[in-house]
């Protein structure tokens, strides 16, 4: 591995050193940075590990925090790309299902892990549903050999016993059930934590990460950035630059025109669900091929998802689930539960928009979920579309594209073999001395997490009823992760904010890991 000297650390005053470092270069002519990279979505820090990894210098801005975007409300799963082999996408199924792999076995095992997920066959699904779904779990596990996963990694799809159906997920209808068929994909611990991950990766490879930065006035050779948290604007020069503002793409380049999409989670204690330790997966009453799935989450929750509707309109902050949502996924969910679930049961909601291109007419449920990587004639180039789960591949291709536009070289891409902190292999991570849950968040660096303790029991003790986050967690994201703010800590950092009753109560917590 390329040793480099510098430190994976963020936090404020690697901030203003690096926004003093800027504003000195702009009074220096020629650009200040190789790359300018806009949005610190999954795909923005995609693209600044792509480029600092290929000995590019680097400038990341990012308008609020590391993952504010939809990069922090997707279902946080790894996908196999099954649901793209059912519309015939076979070369974004392939593709999703070669990313799953890169994640799962090389640059992120700690962040990814197996998750079973569990069709239970019930009266409403019939012997002709159940042979589809049995159908598109074979052409899974196809994708999956296609892909090299080894079953280790990724066991076979198979068919379930009534009893084991039952195992998995302990609230379903018991009555009519049939058994089950299983089906296995990647989860991630968290997909905000991912974001933060590729960001310090991309750090200890030298790119300038800088929060609370807006971008305006974007063009091929540079841009505008406004320290949103003095007013400072800084000119910056840059030889190239990549838009990777997701649904707000448009904003930074009037010339692309976005279709959103948004979809809605609900958030669940597991007590609700009586430990549940699979995906549960229920088709959608009257439709092929969609489904509603409950995920095992961490802090002991359960997320249930998903919608998809149309959002028109300007594109907000944070998105919002509608009452119609809520009811839609209550009432699906509820078709394949023993006693029902209701508005009482559910202790957050949360809604991101998918940032669809718009191809013309058609459902958005049916607009392509592959990524488009397109350049302006003065040679600003924007990625957009696609998903987490392919977020390196399409960093890969928009650094090539802005090498291209702009007639230059670099070294080849080579983030397919690098790993980002943290990472080791199974067996590594399976020796690291620190609680299990703690390695599935830090991978190795779940030690140093243990060491802001400083030996202090209490450190290490959950900071509020409803999670289990300590206050050990709070001081290593505000000295190492980038944390500027309480909403940092509670919203993204960690997921405690999924549940607003649990977030008032860690409120003080995060307000005095600030304080020191
Ligand atoms: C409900 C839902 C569920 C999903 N589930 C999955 C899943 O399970 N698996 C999967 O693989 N994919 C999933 N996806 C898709 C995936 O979440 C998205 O494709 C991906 O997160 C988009 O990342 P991004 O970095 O392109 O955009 P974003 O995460 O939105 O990042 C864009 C960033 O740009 C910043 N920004 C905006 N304007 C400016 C500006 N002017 N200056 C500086 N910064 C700016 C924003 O603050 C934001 O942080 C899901 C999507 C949705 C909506």
């Amino acid at each position: 591995m390329q040793q480099h000297s510098h430190s994976a650390s963020l936090n404020a005053a690697r901030r203003a050193r690096d926004l003093a470092a800027l504003r000195e270069a702009a009074g220096r002519p020629g650009p200040a940075v190789d790359v300018l990279v806009i949005g610190g979505g999954v795909t923005g820090a995609g693209v600044a590990l792509d480029a600092a990894s290929r000995g590019l210098s680097v400038v990341l801005a990012e308008k609020h925090d590391l993952g504010f975007g939809t990069s922090r409300w997707s279902s946080k799963l790894v996908h196999g790309g099954l649901r793209y082999l059912a519309s015939g996408a076979v070369g974004i199924a392939h593709e999703s299902a070669v990313e799953r792999g890169v994640l799962m076995e090389r640059t992120a095992p700690h962040l990814v892990r197996a998750l079973p997920q569990v069709v239970p066959l019930l009266p409403g699904t019939g012997a002709s549903g159940a042979a589809l779904v049995r159908t598109g779990f074979l052409a899974g596990d196809a994708l999956r050999i296609a892909a090299r996963t080894p079953s280790a990694t990724l066991p076979r799809s198979r068919r379930l016993s009534r009893a084991e159906v039952l195992r998995y997920a302990p609230t379903v209808e018991a009555a009519g059930l049939r058994g089950g068929l299983v089906f296995w994909d990647g989860q991630l611990t968290d997909d905000a934590r991912l974001v933060t991950a590729l960001a310090r990766t991309a750090a200890a490879h030298g790119a300038q990460v800088l929060t609370r930065c807006a971008v305006s006035d974007a063009s091929g050779n540079g841009a505008t950035l406004t320290d949103t948290l003095t007013g400072e604007s800084i000119p910056v020069r840059a030889a190239m630059v990549v838009n990777a503002a997701g649904v707000w793409s448009g904003e930074v380049a009037p010339a692309i025109t976005l279709r959103p999409s948004r979809g809605t989670h609900l958030v669940f204690r597991q007590e609700s669900f009586g430990g549940l330790t699979a995906g549960l997966t229920i088709p959608i009453p009257g439709e092929t091929n969609r489904f509603v799935f409950a995920l095992p989450a961490p802090d002991d929750r359960v997320y249930v998802g998903l919608t998809d509707e149309e959002a028109p309109g300007p594109i907000p902050d944070v998105p919002e689930a509608t009452d119609a949502e809520v009811d839609f996924l209550l009432r699906t969910l509820n078709t394949a539960l023993r006693s029902p679930l209701s508005r009482e049961d559910v202790i957050g909601t949360f809604a991101g928009l998918r940032p669809l291109l718009d191809t013309g007419s058609g459902r958005t449920a049916d607009v392509s979920r592959k990524h488009a990587v397109l350049t302006t004639p003065d040679g600003l180039v924007t990625v957009v579309g696609g998903k987490l789960t392919t977020y390196r591949r399409m960093a890969e291709d928009a650094l090539d594209a802005a090498l291209a536009a702009h007639g230059r070289t670099a070294a080849p891409c080579r983030t397919r073999n690098l790993p980002l902190v943290g990472a080791a292999d199974r067996a590594t991570l399976s020796h690291v001395a620190a609680p299990l849950r703690l390695v599935q968040r830090y991978g190795t660096e779940a030690v140093d997490v243990l060491a802001e303790a400083a030996g202090d029991p209490k450190l290490l003790e959950p900071i509020a009823p409803g999670t289990r986050t300590t206050m050990a967690e709070l001081l290593y994201a505000v000295r190492h992760e980038g944390a500027l703010d309480t909403g940092d800590l509670l919203d993204r950092r960690t997921r405690i904010g999924l549940s607003p009753e649990t977030r008032a109560a860690a409120l003080a917590a995060a307000e005095s890991a600030l304080a020191g």
